[in-house]
């Protein structure tokens, strides 16, 4: 049987949505978990929950992260935030922002819990990527540069962790309802002068075989079996939960 008991998991972004659906998914297994988001009231609640412990901070402020050390046998890198418009009217700040949560912090992370991992000769990194870490789509330019950088960052940690035990994986959800999505979903109708229900419907569920959003516990319980011992040969891997969507 599946078990986490004694690992300890840093889960960012785990005060809502894909994290929070994570942190508890781990917290049962048995893993103590940090559940590390700037909502500190969300954060501290979903702690409280699981059993947990809330880490508020903010990985916008990339420069912050410099000199951190983070010991930790489990990272998962979920926290995100999502900006649609099209590059000749994108705000040049609204891209580095989503680079500096979504791509710079998830670096500065791995690079400060690899050496407890290498100590300890174990670990586990996963990357929650998306459909877009894969194939582009129009009006995310820098959700979907910063999607396809953390693929790159993920191979390149397995390649360098895989002799010392750690492996590093991407999970690629379709769209799941979490605030997220409910804003993008605004933001598109706004975008294409439709209604948001043809959001959904026209840009979310055309592609899916499945014909329906992913449920969050369905992605923790993908993170969860790639923290499991049972899959320490997969890495350098990423993993679709799309319905269907990128077979075609
Ligand atoms: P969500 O909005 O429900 O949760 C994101 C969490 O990240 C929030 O708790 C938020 O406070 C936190 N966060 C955002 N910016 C932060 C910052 N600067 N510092 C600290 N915490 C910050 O979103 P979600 O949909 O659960 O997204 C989680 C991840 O899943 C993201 O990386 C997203 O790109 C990815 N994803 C989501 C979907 C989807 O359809 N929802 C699909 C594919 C991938």
């Amino acid at each position: 049987a599946q078990t986490l008991a004694g690992r300890r998991a840093v889960v960012t972004g785990g005060a809502s949505g894909i994290g929070r659906a994570t942190a508890s998914r781990l917290a049962e297994l048995g893993a103590r978990v940090v559940v590390a988001d700037r909502d500190a009231e969300a954060a501290e609640a979903v702690a409280a929950e699981i059993d947990g412990e809330a880490w508020v901070v903010d990985f916008s402020d990339t420069r912050a992260l410099d000199d951190l050390t983070l010991d930790a046998d489990i990272l998962v890198n979920n926290a995100g935030i999502q900006r649609v418009a099209p590059i000749h009217e994108f705000v040049a700040d609204d891209f580095r922002l989503i680079h500096q949560v979504m791509l710079e912090a998830p670096f500065l992370l791995v690079r400060a819990v690899l050496p407890s991992m290498y100590a300890r000769g174990w670990g586990r990194v996963v990357n929650v990527s998306s459909v877009h870490g894969l194939r582009a789509s129009a009006f995310k330019a820098a959700y979907v540069s910063a999607k396809h950088g953390l693929e790159g960052l993920s191979k390149v940690t397995g390649l360098e962790g895989g002799p010392h035990g750690v492996t590093s994986n991407c999970v690629n959800p379709g769209y799941v309802r979490t605030p997220l999505v409910e804003k993008q979903v605004a933001d598109q109708a706004r975008l294409h002068g439709i209604a948001e229900a043809e959001v959904l419907e026209q840009v979310m569920l055309t592609e899916s075989a499945v014909k329906r959003l992913v449920e969050a516990h369905e992605v923790a319980s993908l993170v969860a079996w790639l923290c499991s011992d049972d899959a320490g040969m997969v890495t350098g891997a990423s993993y679709t939960m799309d319905g269907g969507w990128t077979s075609r």
